[in-house]
């Protein structure tokens, strides 16, 4: 740990010149970012297991699921994670080794998928291959590409960018074309960044939806309320999804809960609540059963990378922070 984040662990610092003493956020906004990215993983392992199920199937089989069982169609451990959390985990790993480099982000996509990772999205493996083909990082603009596979990855290009949202607004467009590029899923990535931010800084939940709303008024088929009910892979479905009920609960257990129990995209949906609602309510609270069951070398490496790159955010930089 560097010195300077060593001090800000401090609960307030006195400012020398006017003796005024003040409480230092940094350590909070820590907290939240490593809420938001521990978020995404304990969302996508919690859904995971009723990837694809309707509601009414996930309440035969497991009654309201509120603990991680693993199984589903992906046959998962309990506590396992997917492509949601692999292919931000390899946005992470870019960020903090190389800064800002699409080229990176996408070579380390080209990596993950030569693994033969348990599930690729369709428009992922698409704009993966092409990139290892062509070596373009940037698709074109098409209309099949409105799913939820560049909203899922959001948290950490959200943490590294907190305190500069034109900064925010072109990682995010970078790392979405890789893959996909459609106004409705470029609209998402930004509203999850642009939620992360705010969250980040401690503003209130009607911050949070004035801003969800100001989305909805570019883009009325987001509209959240009343709720559809509906939660397939189409961005607007796991948007209205998230949004209603992060707005509709009042702690991050229950909001992850309620969002997977939908059923669908579940460990997506969970993996976008996660990553808002961990950045809103911070890591502390995210239950300890949950975040336990996740693999610990995942969990530590995660949690070492939020604090990394919030540390190189122009946020922290304002605050004195040391990368
Ligand atoms: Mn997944
Ligand atoms: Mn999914």
């Amino acid at each position: 740990m560097s010195p300077a984040l060593a001090s800000a662990t401090c609960e307030s610092v006195a400012d020398g010149a006017s003796g005024v003493r003040f409480r230092n956020p940094w350590p909070e906004i820590l907290q939240r970012a490593q809420g938001a990215l521990l978020g995404l993983a304990v969302g996508d392992a919690l859904g995971g297991p009723v990837e694809f199920l309707t509601r009414s199937e996930v309440r035969a089989r497991h009654g309201e699921l509120c603990d991680m069982v693993g199984g589903g169609w992906l046959a998962l451990r309990a506590g396992q994670v997917t492509d949601d959390t692999q292919m931000a985990a390899c946005i992470a790993r870019s960020i903090d080794a190389s800064g800002w480099s699409p080229t990176d982000v996408a070579e380390r996509f080209a990596g993950w998928l030569k693994s033969r990772p348990l599930d690729v999205g369709a428009t992922c493996r698409r704009g993966i291959r092409r990139y290892i083909v062509h070596g373009t990082v940037h698709g074109s603009p098409n209309p099949g590409d409105a799913g939820n596979g560049a909203a899922m990855r959001m948290a950490p290009v959200a943490i590294a960018t907190l305190g500069d949202d034109s900064l925010l607004e072109r990682w995010s467009l970078d790392q979405a074309h890789i893959t996909h590029h459609h106004p409705l899923s470029d609209a998402a990535c930004l509203l999850v960044g642009r939620l992360v931010h705010r969250a980040c800084r401690g503003e209130p939940l009607s911050t949070l939806r004035r801003i969800a709303l100001e989305t909805v008024g570019r883009f009325p088929t987001m509209q959240f309320e009343p709720y559809r009910g509906q939660s397939s892979a189409y961005v607007v479905d796991t948007m209205q999804t998230v949004l209603h009920h992060l707005f509709a609960t009042t702690n991050f257990e229950t909001c992850l809960i309620r969002t997977v129990n939908v059923g669908g995209d579940a460990d997506t949906t969970g993996a976008i609540a996660g990553t808002i609602a961990g950045a809103y309510y911070g890591l502390r609270a995210i239950p300890r059963r949950w975040m336990r069951k996740l693999d610990r070398t995942l969990r530590e490496e995660l949690l070492g990378l939020a604090e990394r790159l919030a540390a190189r955010s122009p946020l922290a930089r304002s605050l004195g922070v040391e990368p």
